[in-house]
């Protein structure tokens, strides 16, 4: 009997970094998994082959988490072609950092509808469903920058912040219910992305976490297969920082 065995868990974002990273590990623990993804469809479709080699049932779906009507029929069509929706994860975001003083009106609102509306979208899309059966476990992806502010990024910290804000006000009004709803915030984790930064820059970073490395999208995913399961069964409204001592 594996962690995740019969658990339906929706990824948002799963195509790339660390949603990709999210996808592979809770399938390797059983879960089936749905996720989605913005624009790659080759990757996406090369990722779902990959998980039902896992021997999970697994698809990908073309949806745009910030817009509402999407998400609902997203959550609709999973629920069709799963059964249900046990778990949830809001990884999907983007950045667009500037200095505040050059930072447009549209990059602003760009972040927090993608990164925060998203999170709202998903999670009044499952809630129904989740309410009807009695459980869900909703994993919100936030960040350390939302934990304390960075500059350059008043857009990202804001809608990271605001995360950690409306999880906990679900944990409260839904744990009667028995759903839960926690946060993980993430340090700074190595993906493709920060592949393309100066190594002499990225090694700086890594040398000022206290573990010594930069996270993997694994350790991520790992905390995500704990919250995701009975073994979190008691814990809500938590933010699980995931940054090798980072915020310490
Ligand atoms: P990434 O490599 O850029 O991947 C982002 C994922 O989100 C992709 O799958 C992308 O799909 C999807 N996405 C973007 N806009 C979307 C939309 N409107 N609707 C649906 N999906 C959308 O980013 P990452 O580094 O893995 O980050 C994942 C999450 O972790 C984000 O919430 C990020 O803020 C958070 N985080 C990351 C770090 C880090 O160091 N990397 C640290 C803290 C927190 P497409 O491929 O189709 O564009």
């Amino acid at each position: 009997m594996k962690l995740l065995d019969s658990k339906n868990i929706l990824i948002t974002g799963g195509s790339r970094g660390i949603g990709k990273g999210i996808a592979k590990v809770v399938a390797k623990h059983g879960g089936n998994v749905a996720f989605t993804y913005n624009s790659s469809s080759h990757t996406a479709e090369e990722l779902e082959s990959e998980l039902k080699a896992l021997g999970v049932n697994a698809k990908a779906y073309q949806s745009d988490a910030s817009d509402f009507d999407q998400a609902q029929k997203l959550a609709e069509e999973v629920i069709k072609d799963f059964g249900s929706i046990d778990v949830l994860i809001n990884n999907a975001g983007i950045t667009k950092d500037n200095l505040l003083m050059r930072m447009s009106e549209d990059d602003f609102n760009k972040v927090i509808s993608i990164n925060l509306n998203s999170v709202f979208n998903l999670t009044k899309a499952v809630l129904r469903p989740m309410l009807k059966q009695r459980h869900g476990s909703i994993i919100n992806i936030s960040s350390v920058v939302g934990l304390k502010g960075n500059a350059g990024q008043a857009n990202y910290s804001a809608s990271k912040a605001g995360i950690i804000g409306f999880s906990k006000s679900v944990a409260l009004e839904l744990g009667s219910r028995n759903i839960r709803s926690n946060v993980i915030a993430p340090g700074f984790i190595e993906t493709e992305m920060t592949e393309k930064l100066d190594e002499k820059t990225v090694e700086g970073w890594r040398q000022a976490i206290p573990l010594k490395r930069g996270g993997q999208p694994e350790d991520v995913a790992n905390a995500c297969v704990f919250l995701a399961s009975d073994m979190s069964s008691y814990i809500t409204g938590q933010t699980l920082s995931v940054d090798g001592g980072m915020l310490t």
